[in-house]
């Protein structure tokens, strides 16, 4: 029975991908509007001072602080009332010593105060007398101009992934476009005779095709343009074509199926056969996902992914989302997130492989939440539905306790 030869860590897998990467971020000018999950291209400046003008952060009165100094509930400060300043307006009136003017949150201060009283803090004495019952410090509720963002200042570094707040945040300050990095394309080429397009019928021994839309949904999920190419036989000659067009037009070519090493496996020399170097690396010490391969086809990365849909989705968790984060500018690739969790099963692994098992989270007992292993063939692919996330089992350990704390890498 022929062997891998040079099995890798995951890791060390990525790693020696990494280490030949050649291909550099590409920028492209993206609507802030778009720029959700984008990753930036460049540090942003603001132009700006934010706020712009100083802000009342409450409902109450613009005053001169000086005027409220002593003020008590038994002895308020007395303060004659000057008018309002409108939201979304300068303001029409300027203070007098002992003077107040109505201030709305958001708003403008009257020309000459220096702070505002808090509605809650004042009284009405008559129609045009107020009380302050309580002092406030010049400054008091009040946003000064470039608290927030002084000009000049970078808001947002190179190589940040964008979240909902950075796109509002930009917006604040009249920035509509960003330098983003170019999704990375990633054309998709299932392979196997036995698989059928998922509106069919399987005939007996046939399957639907189920990676080319995890792999789409995962290559979309992390920031990439997936390009599903159509099903592939196992043809040298026919997986050798729709390799060259999967290239030709992406960034990252990802193969599934037919990673093994058996005389039907074709993935590693088709791949091997696209450009140069060809494959870096057969056979990862991982469980599931053994069969796996690396390839750089003229500085653009290719994968052999395992068939099983399990092995194919940890897998590429492992390998093709940190490239993908790569050429997106996330340098290094952020880990996923995770939780801490109880196993509430033994589970038994081998050592000197990693075995990602996949965990429910089961609720809180005993306050800490629990991680239930689901068991399944790395062919049930409900198994994925019903699960959670991963638990990481190190080569060096031969398995994890039942009431054991672990770290679940969350889907
Ligand atoms: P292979 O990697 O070709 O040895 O395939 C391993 C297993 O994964 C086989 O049972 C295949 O039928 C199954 N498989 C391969 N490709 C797919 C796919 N695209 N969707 C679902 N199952 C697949
Ligand atoms: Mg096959």
């Amino acid at each position: 029975m022929p062997e891998f030869f040079n099995v890798l860590p995951p890791d060390d897998a990525f790693e020696s991908l990494r280490e030949r990467l050649t291909a550099r971020v590409q920028a492209e000018a993206v609507p802030v509007s778009e720029a959700l999950g984008r990753v930036t291209a460049c540090e942003i400046v603001s132009a700006e001072d934010l706020p712009s003008f100083p802000r009342s952060t409450m409902d109450g009165y613009s005053v001169r602080a000086a005027d409220t100094f002593g003020a008590t509930e038994s002895l308020p400060a007395y303060l004659e009332l000057a008018g309002e300043v409108p939201m979304g307006q300068p303001p029409a009136v300027s203070l007098r010593p002992g003077q107040a003017a109505r201030a709305f949150t958001g708003g403008m201060l009257a020309e000459g105060a220096d702070a505002v009283v808090m509605e809650e803090n004042t009284q009405r004495a008559g129609e045009t007398t107020l009380e302050a019952l309580r002092p406030v410090a010049p400054g008091e509720n009040v946003l000064q101009v470039g608290e927030d963002v002084r000009s000049g200042e970078v808001v947002l570094p190179s190589g940040h992934l964008v979240r909902p707040q950075d796109v509002g945040a930009l917006t604040a300050l009249g920035i509509t476009q960003v330098q983003a990095a170019r999704r990375p394309v990633v054309s998709i080429v299932s392979t196997g005779d036995e698989l059928v397009a998922p509106g069919e019928t399987p005939g007996p021994g046939r399957v639907r095709d189920v990676n080319s839309y995890t792999i789409s949904a995962l290559v979309e999920k992390h920031g990439g343009i997936p390009i599903p190419l159509p099903l592939v036989k196992d043809d040298y000659d026919a997986q050798r074509d729709a390799a060259l067009r999967g290239i030709e037009q992406a960034d990252v070519l990802v193969f599934s199926a037919g990673s093994s090493i058996s005389s039907r496996d074709l993935t590693a020399s088709v791949l091997d056969g696209l450009g140069s170097p060809g494959v870096i690396v057969h056979g990862v010490s991982l469980k599931p996902g053994k069969p796996t391969i690396v390839a750089l086809v003229d500085g653009k990365p290719a994968f052999g992914l395992p068939g099983n849909p399990v092995s194919a989705m940890v897998v590429f968790d492992l390998l093709v989302r940190p490239t993908l984060c790569l050429l997106r500018g996330l340098d290094p690739p952020p880990r996923p997130a995770a939780v801490s969790a109880r196993l509430t099963r033994d589970v038994a692994s081998a050592a000197g492989r990693e075995d990602h098992v996949q965990v429910r989270l089961d609720g809180v007992r005993g306050g800490v939440p629990t991680a239930h292993p689901v068991f399944g063939k790395s062919n049930l692919i409900y198994s994925l539905v019903r699960a959670d996330g991963t638990v990481r089992i190190p080569p060096d350990r031969t398995g994890l306790y039942a009431g054991q704390d672990v770290e679940v890498r969350l889907f």
